[in-house]
């Protein structure tokens, strides 16, 4: 069988797991109604207990009780996501992402052309 058809690592499951996450972040509406609001923040929670890396799990819940999710509008949640993968990142030595970026990385492409 293929690399990428065997089970995944904490590492291939994490960055498929920030794509997903970004991605959602990234098609969430500017202006959510209440309802897509309950959902989002119920997401999250219900995802930081399903995780299936329970240390990951564990601290990213103490994250949320420090962060609750920012879910009142598109630019507010990818910014709040930003954060909380930065806090990760560092607890790893991973470089900080620039936030104001987020756009370019996970819904717009690169100003420069490159994801044409
Ligand atoms: P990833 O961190 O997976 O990032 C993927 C891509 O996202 C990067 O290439 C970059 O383009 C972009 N990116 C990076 N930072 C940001 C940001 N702040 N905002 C927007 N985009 C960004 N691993 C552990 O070993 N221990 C843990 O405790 C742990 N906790 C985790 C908790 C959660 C909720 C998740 C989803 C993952 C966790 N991981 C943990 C996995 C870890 O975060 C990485 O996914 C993994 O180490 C692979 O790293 P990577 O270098 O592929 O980049």
């Amino acid at each position: 069988p293929r690399r990428e058809d065997c089970p995944v690592d904490t590492n291939e499951l994490g960055h498929s797991t920030w794509s997903l996450l970004h991605t959602i972040a990234a098609h969430y509406p500017a202006v959510p109604t209440r309802s897509r609001q309950r959902e989002l923040q119920q997401f999250i929670y219900l995802f930081s207990e399903l995780y299936p890396c329970e240390n990951c799990a564990e601290s990213f819940r103490k994250q949320l009780k420090r962060n609750a999710p920012d879910v009142t509008s598109g630019y507010s949640f990818s910014q709040w996501l930003c954060r909380m993968h930065n806090e990760v990142n560092c607890k790893l030595g991973k470089p900080v992402f620039d936030c104001t970026k987020v756009d370019e990385r996970w819904k717009d492409g690169w100003k420069d052309g490159s994801c044409d």
